[in-house]
Formats: structure tokens, sequence, C-alpha cells
């Protein structure tokens, strides 16, 4: 007899990135594919360690979140993360679309942001940037939040 050894999560409930469509997706599924436009979309949550450097690159979207570790670098013209985003390193971006945004004391930030939450510790550098703080820019906040069992 084999133990479960992973977790059990139950489904949650993602809006895809690219049509807004609502679904539900297994608890551990990383990416799948929209059943409103078909496409592939990523769901799990992007955790950059060490020295990693992610990009450049066009976009980096996912219904999960985004972690930047403190050596980590990404850059990316368009980021999206209905997660949120957790930045201990350095985020260069164009434009941010997140729930909730917070930058570590070593952060280094640069992009116009659009989020429903900002953390800054001291120490987080912002370079010049455009901040939208817009109450739900895309009704995000509606969904059930995940991460209850
Ligand atoms: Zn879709």
């Amino acid at each position: 007899m084999l133990l479960a050894m992973a977790r059990h999560t139950g489904p949650r409930m993602v809006q895809c990135y690219l049509c807004r469509h609502r679904f539900e997706v297994g608890g551990r599924a990383q990416s799948t594919s929209c059943p409103g436009c078909n496409k592939p979309v990523i769901v799990g949550d992007l955790i950059l360690k060490g020295s990693t450097l992610k990009g450049p690159k066009k976009e980096e979207r996912t219904c999960g979140k985004i972690v930047v570790g403190k050596k980590a670098r990404l850059m990316a013209e368009f980021v999206e993360a209905h997660g949120g985003i957790e930045c201990e390193g350095t985020i260069e971006a164009r434009h941010v679309l997140t729930s909730r945004l917070v930058l570590g004391a070593k952060a280094v930030y640069k992009g116009d942001l659009q989020a429903q939450t900002v953390e800054m510790k001291p120490g987080a550098k912002v370079k010049p940037s455009q901040f939208a703080v817009p109450e739900d820019p895309i009704g995000l906040a509606d969904l059930p939040q995940s991460g209850s069992g």
C-alpha cells in the first residue's frame, strides 16, 4: 500500500488572463487549457529562487502568484499575476497587473502598476513608475480565496 504523499488540495476558481472566463482547476494544477478560449493558461505559482533571471520576455502571466527571491530578477514587458506578487529581488517591467504587490526591504521595482493593494517594506526601491490602485480592475476580489483547507 502506498500512502498518498501529496497534501490534498481542493479545486479552486481562477480567471483566465486571456478572455477573463472563470473556471475551476485542481488545487495543484500548474497549467491547463481554458474552457472559454481553449488556449493554454498558466494557473500555478511562479517562484524564482537563487540568482535566477527570467526574461527579458514579452509577458509573464499566471492566474497564481509570482514570488521573486532575494537575488532573483524578473524582466518582462507585461507581468500579470492574479494571486499577487511578492518581490524580494528585482522586477523590471513596463506594466504590472496584480491583486497585491509586496516589496521586501531589498526589492527593486520598475514598471507601471495596477494593483488593489501595495505593501512596501522600508528600503524597497521603486524606480519612477506610475501606480494606479483602482478598487478592483478586473474583478479579482470576487474570486473565492484559495488555500482554506
Ligand atoms: Zn480563456
